[in-house]
């Protein structure tokens, strides 16, 4: 059988800009964000700045993760013990985790056909529950109907905090991702946009929010080393209300970080060049069901999902097996049980979720996913194609045979 030989987990190597600047971080001594000679910015206030230059926003900052930003956000957003907070049925088991760890408790929210989350159940989930706050998870690069959602969540005062681990570079309507809400949530782990290993940013316009997110993400009282932040001088009611809850970010991190930021639109055109490709390829495929896109998105494609609509889960489960026998891992979120990154809402046993959640059981239940690495090239999307159809092909022989 034909097989597959590129690693789907295989990022590109940091370039070599950014190790130069790593390698002299680090011959400096001075890795921790605040230890600055006598004139210097710091790779991480400078990344900070820069960061926040690409959005458009007067204000941003660096963190430890992803999960951390989201956690530091609903924080500095006012969150206080046992409030509720909306969260998309379909995400990344980090976003109900950061939503318990600031100590909220998550209210499920139903998807679209799209896997974006449904306007009108956010309406519902929010009138029932009187949640204040709704954590909106732009999961696996889709961004949903953000005039429908924005009216929802205004109309009822809703404070929204963005999760853009999958949309750093991604736009609706020409509106930076990340811009919508009060605050915008990246996440610079190794399988989102760029590359630290670990690490996050979170992106802002309210002066108060700031402020509180800097103390909390461990600023001591040098808050004025920040180059995107509000005037040090305001700091001074905030700075004795706000716990410490020690998250920083290093220089060591932020000095791979800024090439990269640099080259965004760059990678972007080519992962979107990547998903074109497999989407064209897989379009058309019998059983194949690509998720639309909003005219307004502007996304990244560093990953591509389908569904296998009328599928079963055994002639599902046989085509994954095929795909693995060929060198494809593809993910399926129907799994039973959850693996690697695939969990799904009813795989967090620790939620009391009490709301039907029809639509993300449906769409769920025959959802697969493909990561895009850089290091594949068109040609190799081209493989990837035909042997998914090899392999949707003997699931479809194979069983009609055998029923
Ligand atoms: C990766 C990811 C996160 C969390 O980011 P970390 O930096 O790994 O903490 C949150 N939400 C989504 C949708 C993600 O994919």
């Amino acid at each position: 059988m034909r097989r597959f030989s590129k690693s789907f987990t295989q990022q590109e190597a940091i370039p070599d800009t950014a190790i130069d600047a790593a390698v002299a971080v680090m011959r400096s001594g001075r890795l921790h964000r605040y230890n600055l000679a006598e004139g210097e910015q710091g790779e991480t206030a400078l990344l900070e700045q820069e960061f926040a230059a690409s959005l458009g926003v007067p204000y941003a900052m660096a963190c430890a993760s992803g999960g951390y930003a989201l956690q530091l956000a609903l924080r500095a957003c006012g969150l206080e013990a046992g409030d509720k907070v909306l969260c998309n049925a379909f995400t990344l088991s980090p976003v109900p985790g950061s939503i318990v760890a600031a100590g909220g408790e998550p209210i499920l929210v139903d998807i679209l056909d799209d896997t974006t989350v449904d306007p009108a159940d956010l309406a519902r989930a929010a009138d029932e529950s009187g949640a204040r706050f709704f954590m909106l998870s732009h999961m696996r690069g889709h961004i949903g109907d953000m005039s429908a959602i924005m009216q929802v969540c205004d109309s009822r005062d809703i404070t929204v905090i963005e999760d853009c681990a999958h949309t750093m570079g991604a736009s609706y309507d020409g509106k930076p991702s990340g811009t919508f809400g009060k605050v915008g949530c990246f996440s610079t782990q190794t399988y989102k946009h760029i590359n630290s290993g670990e690490g996050g940013l979170l992106a802002c316009s309210d002066d108060e929010v700031m402020r509180r997110a800097i103390i909390l993400s461990g600023s001591y009282m040098l808050y004025d080393r920040h180059l995107a932040a509000p005037d040090a001088a305001s700091f001074d009611v905030t700075r004795l209300m706000t716990p410490n809850m020690s998250g920083r970010m290093d220089n060591l991190r932020a000095a791979i970080l800024r090439p990269q930021l640099a080259d965004l639109q760059q990678r972007k055109s080519r992962w979107n060049a990547l998903y074109s490709s497999m989407e064209a390829g897989l379009k058309g495929l019998r059983g194949v069901s690509l998720i639309a896109r909003f005219p307004q998105e502007d996304f990244v494609g560093s990953s591509i999902q389908f569904g296998l609509e009328g599928w079963g889960k055994e002639k599902i489960s046989h085509f994954i097996a095929g795909c693995e026998a060929r060198g494809l891992p593809v993910k399926w979120y129907g799994k039973p049980l959850p693996e690697d990154y695939t969990s799904r809402y009813d795989s967090w046993s620790y939620l009391d979720n009490n709301r039907p959640l029809p639509n993300a059981d449906r769409v769920l239940s025959t959802l697969c996913d493909l990561r895009l690495p850089l290091t594949f090239d068109v040609d190799d999307c081209g493989d990837i194609v035909i042997l998914i159809k090899d392999a949707l092909h003997d699931s479809r022989t194979l069983l009609s045979v055998a029923s």
